[in-house]
């Protein structure tokens, strides 16, 4: 069967996803949708470029019609966070375009996996999931996927260990009020908690950097896109290659911890069919009260759409 991904907002963010696809060659057929027709254009030429040296991807600029055979459907349009601006502040701003692009796909393509990355991304994917609660499992937000990869760049380099050897989640909102699960952080099944070159000092350091990334980068290039480009690439793989992959990603949270009716990142199990399985993770008491502060400061931000 043919694998189809159709990515609306063709910025930053937007091409980026579309060019780590392109690299790894994941899927078929990519469409590209914005509002700025020339600027979709001229994406869609420059990546269709760069398919001889890597690939046998097709891509198009295109409408909503298109989006009817997609598999996947990523939802990157509308305003950035600006130097110093928190992701939460963009919520007025996004939620009205998001509302309407979300109503767009599912009404051309009612089975589509949407993949939301639009900031705020936890406020916007309850947006769209409390518009279609029957998509629920079909709706995720890449939530702490990039905030979990940064840390865990982050402590291989501090430990000199492979990241891919270290098993360390963020968890929460993709954003200021987001927490590090130490209580269950292994390098290989060694308990990070037990490792004597990480101590509380460089625990804060750590964490802090990898919240604070985006305000970092945004300071001195106006966006990020490289690291969601290739996490959100990663995630469409999980996805139209049925891996049945681990992932924090976004999702409606239905009472786990006292928490419910808010999406926030805890680690499920994803697939051709969207969230498969939802998992039960051990936290600290620590760590619930942290998970309580994230969603209550989710649930006074989506109070503010009006
Ligand atoms: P950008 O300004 O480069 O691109 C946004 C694009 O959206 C523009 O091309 C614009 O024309 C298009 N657009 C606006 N309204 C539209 C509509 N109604 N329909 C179709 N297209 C429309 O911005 P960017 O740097 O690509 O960032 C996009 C979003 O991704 C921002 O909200 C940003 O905060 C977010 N982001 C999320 C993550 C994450 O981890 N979730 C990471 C980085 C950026």
């Amino acid at each position: 069967m043919k694998t189809k991904v159709t990515i609306i907002g063709a910025g930053m963010v937007g091409s980026t996803i579309a060019y780590s696809l392109v690299l790894q060659d994941i899927v078929d057929e990519i469409n590209v949708i914005d509002l700025n027709t020339d600027l979709a254009k001229s994406q869609v030429m420059d990546l269709q470029h760069s398919v001889p040296f890597v690939g046998r991807t097709t891509i198009s600029s295109g409408s909503y019609a298109d989006c009817s055979d997609s598999q996947v459907t990523v939802v990157t349009c509308g305003a950035a966070q600006k130097p110093g601006e928190s992701r939460l502040a963009l919520v007025q701003r996004n939620a009205a375009i998001v509302e309407s692009v979300v109503e767009e796909v599912f009404s051309n393509n009612p089975k589509s996996i949407l993949i939301m990355v639009t900031n705020p991304v936890d406020v916007l994917t309850h947006l769209a999931v409390k518009k279609y609660p029957q998509n629920k499992n079909r709706i995720m937000g890449t939530g702490t996927i990039l905030d979990s990869a940064r840390f865990r760049h982050l402590l291989g380099a501090h430990l000199d260990i492979d990241n891919r050897s270290i098993h360390a989640y963020i968890l929460g909102e993709h954003g200021d009020s987001e927490f590090p699960v130490w209580s269950a952080a292994t390098m290989g099944n060694m308990r990070l908690l037990d490792h004597r070159d990480l101590s509380d000092g460089d625990k804060h350091r750590i964490f802090d950097e990898a919240k604070n990334a985006a305000y970092t980068i945004i300071e001195g290039k106006q966006s990020t896109y490289y690291a969601i480009g290739a996490g959100c690439a990663h995630l469409i793989r999980a996805i139209v290659r049925n891996r049945k992959s681990v992932l924090a990603v976004s999702h409606l949270i239905e009472g786990m911890y006292g928490v419910e009716d808010v999406c926030l990142s805890m680690p499920v199990v994803v697939g051709r069919e969207g969230i498969v399985e939802r998992l039960q993770v051990e936290l600290s008491e620590e760590e619930q009260d942290l998970l309580l502060t994230s969603a209550a400061a989710l649930k006074a931000a989506a109070a503010e759409i009006k």
